[in-house]
């Protein structure tokens, strides 16, 4: 094993406090540079090239999951300098969980691995990139809520909310590959272009148009079979109303509700507001967590993503910013709707 150089210094972006406010501020993160640790028995030290910007990462730091002086967590591609693991070796490209800093431990008695172990990738198999996007987490969140909970049948009409998102582009073009019409409920126009002219929905209609609900009613002439949610508050309002009698919905993620300061638990909140229309339509609501869906799904999921990627029949768009030191702007923006596709930092170069 060739030693990490000793002069070299890690960078990292700590949580400086619990979050006071709805969206991050200054204040909240801490940029560090400390030295780089050494791999022990069992582990080894991996440099990040893309981190993950995740709406849940929000969720965690400000429910108190993550301690203020901890580095903050996110999912990473990696690549390994020093190994001290047997099935690792120098070179390797990893997804793993590096969190906000530019190399990390991963191994025996490195606890941040969550329900997403370490994966060898193969770099010759699909971009490294995707390992946290179409071919990740959010690719196998797309797939079990839209598929494995909802079972979308060709003819039906799948509504899915931030369509042009990392969760919601998948789950759109997965919907047509199964037949359906696919209606898509976004933001800017240039959103709702990219999702009809590029992912090939049927129709998207923009969220920050005051005729929502109208406009999302002219678009679904059939009502909707299956929601796909992601956003909730007014978003949802407008759905609710078109849900068909059967219809299904993955309760995925209610990104609208996550800067509330106040107002009660957003489940409960969410279930309440359509429980009437849930009874009278027999509708199934099944609660999304991706963490339930790696050990049965993964393996079928990958096979299948990879052949769609590879071949092209699902493609992707990511919104890439440029070094970690950048990291707390793109989460900001991603939050309130600035990211256009999947958000990564770009920590490093693939290739030393
Ligand atoms: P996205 O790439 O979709 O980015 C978030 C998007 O949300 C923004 O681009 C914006 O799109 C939209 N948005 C933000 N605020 C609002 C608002 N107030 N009203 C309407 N839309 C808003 O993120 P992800 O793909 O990573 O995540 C999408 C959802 O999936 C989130 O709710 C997330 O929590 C959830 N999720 C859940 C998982 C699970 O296991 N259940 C796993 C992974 C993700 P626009 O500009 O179009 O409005």
């Amino acid at each position: 094993m060739s030693e990490p150089d000793a002069a070299q210094l890690n960078q990292q972006w700590v949580l400086a406090r619990q979050p006071q406010g709805g969206l991050p501020a200054d204040g909240d993160f801490i940029w560090q540079e400390t030295s780089l640790p050494n791999p022990g028995q069992g582990q080894l030290l991996a440099r990040t090239i893309y981190l993950s910007m995740d709406p849940y990462q929000w969720v965690r730091r400000r429910s108190g999951v993550e301690v203020p002086g901890g580095v903050c967590h996110g999912r990473t591609v990696s690549q390994v300098v020093a190994s001290r693991m047997p099935e690792y070796t120098e070179g390797d490209y990893l997804f793993n969980t590096n969190g906000w800093q530019a190399y990390a431990l991963t191994g025996a008695g490195i606890t941040e691995y969550g329900y997403m172990h370490p994966r060898k990738l193969d770099p010759a198999a699909a971009p490294l990139s995707t390992a946290i996007g179409v071919l990740g987490m959010l690719g196998l969140t797309a797939y079990a809520g839209l598929i494995v909970q909802c079972d979308p049948q060709a003819g039906e009409t799948v509504v899915v909310s931030a369509a042009s998102g990392g969760v919601g582009q998948v789950v759109g073009q997965l919907a047509k590959l199964a037949g359906c019409r696919v209606v898509g409920i976004a933001g800017a126009p240039s959103k709702c272009e990219f999702v009809t002219n590029e992912l090939g929905f049927d129709a998207c209609v923009s969220h920050l148009q005051e005729d929502l609900s109208t406009q999302l009613a002219a678009a679904c002439p059939d009502g909707c079979d299956v929601y796909f949610e992601n956003v909730g508050g007014r978003v949802f309002e407008a759905v609710l109303p078109l849900l068909n009698q059967r219809a299904r919905v993955s309760l995925c993620g209610f990104i609208s509700q996550y800067s509330n300061t106040s107002g009660g638990n957003p489940r409960d909140v969410w279930q309440a507001a359509g429980q009437a229309v849930f009874d009278r339509q027999q509708v199934s609501v099944h609660d999304l967590f991706v963490g339930n869906f790696v050990d049965a799904y993964q393996d079928q999921f990958l096979a299948e993503m990879g052949d769609y990627v590879r071949d092209g029949r699902v493609t992707y768009r990511e919104d890439r910013w440029e070094g970690l030191a950048r990291a707390p702007e793109a989460f900001s923006a991603m939050l309130q709707g600035g990211n256009f596709g999947k958000t990564i930092v770009t920590v490093a170069a693939e290739n030393t």
